[in-house]
């Protein structure tokens, strides 16, 4: 037996070994066709199956009204750093921002090439150390909406709480820990995730957006750059993402099948206290970068004493098996990212080797 890698990576990211292994049964002959899924048509019965499956699990999963449309799209969520303004950012209206990090940063930087951008908060000073306070937002009246990244995937850092602004539409960004956790849909005009953390391989972008804001949006756009587009075909105006919607599909009903997003709320928890309590057990060996109020369950990062003893720690770490704890090369030091698809066994081993490797050093 192959034994899996104990994979940290921040994205792409594990996989449930469930879900690759009945893609693996699947995987030459989907339902009996004689084909792979991704040999099929998109247009076929067989596809289609596969494709409205993801789109209903998603809204059952999530409890998503009829005021919302589940989109497919590709372009990660980078694109929509430039759709959501160039969807959402009418003349005289002035798109708010609030800065967490680096993907808040690039979100800002495509909105201010489609309009009239402001800054609703930043926490840019403190080295994007933590989650701004509620009362600390500010938006002028003439808002068109709210940009915030519910987890910091760079920095370590995550919303516990979201800002309730009426006639503000909040958009955000969850590429990183949606499907963590329960959410309420309803305190959000959209939210958006590339697949490769919590959902899927990369190559589908999901947006879940109010209907209403659909029907407001600029017409004159590229087919392709316009949600209204993706709406009105069920996401099949033109190829989709088959294979990775397929893949898609088979991690939510894997999500299904361990309980919905309470368990997984329950084990992210303690995968997460587990190492954060190993750090703050630690005396200041291992140093966090998230102030505790704004600690992620998705992404832990910490440094250690000086960076010859941080280098020394991931090249120990790599030689005993553990993949990806490396920081990201704009923050340096360590991350472990303990995405929903990150076994319970693998967390606990991590916690081990760092205690080992404190006590020795
Ligand atoms: C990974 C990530 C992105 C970038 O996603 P792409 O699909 O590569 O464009 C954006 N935002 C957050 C929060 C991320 O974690």
């Amino acid at each position: 037996m192959m034994k899996r890698a104990l994979n940290f990576n921040a994205g792409p990211a594990t996989l449930p070994e469930a879900v690759l292994k009945k893609a693996e049964r699947n995987w030459l002959n989907f339902n009996n066709s004689g084909m792979a899924i991704m040999e099929m048509s998109h247009r076929s019965k067989e596809y289609e199956a596969v494709h409205n499956q993801a789109i209903s699990s998603l809204r059952s999963l999530l409890a998503i009204s009829d005021d919302y449309e589940v989109l497919f799209l590709q372009g990660g969520a980078s694109l929509q750093f430039s759709m959501i303004p160039m969807n959402l950012l009418s003349e005289g209206k002035v798109a708010h921002y609030v800065l967490t990090g680096a993907w808040s940063d690039k979100a800002l930087k495509e909105a201010k090439k489609a309009g009239k951008t402001a800054i609703a908060a930043s926490t840019k000073e403190g080295g994007y150390r933590s989650i701004p306070k509620l009362d600390d937002i500010t938006l002028s009246s003439d808002a068109a909406y709210l940009h915030l990244t519910s987890n910091n995937t760079i920095y370590g850092t995550q919303w516990h709480a979201f800002p309730q602004i009426k006639n503000t539409p909040v958009i955000a960004d969850m590429s990183s820990d949606i499907l963590s956790r329960p959410l309420d849909m309803n305190q959000f005009g959209l939210i958006y995730a590339g697949a490769q953390k919590n959902l899927g391989p990369s190559g589908v972008t999901v947006v879940i957006i109010r209907k209403e804001l659909i029907s407001e949006s600029h017409t004159q756009l590229p087919t392709m750059l316009n949600y209204h587009t993706y709406s009105a075909n069920n996401s099949l105006y033109n190829t989709p993402p088959t294979l990775a919607i397929y893949l898609l599909s088979l991690v939510l009903e894997w999500v299904e099948e361990i309980g919905g997003l309470e368990a997984i709320q329950k084990e992210n928890t303690e995968k997460a206290k587990a190492i954060y309590d190993e750090i703050d057990e630690s005396g200041g060996f291992f140093i966090g970068h998230a102030e505790k109020d704004s600690r992620s369950l998705m992404n832990v990062t910490f440094n250690l004493a000086n960076d010859e003893l941080s280098a020394k720690f991931l090249n120990e770490a790599k030689a005993s098996g553990f993949v990806g704890l490396n920081g990201h090369r704009s923050v340096g030091g360590c991350r472990a990212s303990i995405y929903n698809a990150v076994p319970k066994d693998h967390v606990f081993e991590l916690v081990q080797f760092m205690r080992k490797f404190r006590v020795n050093n």
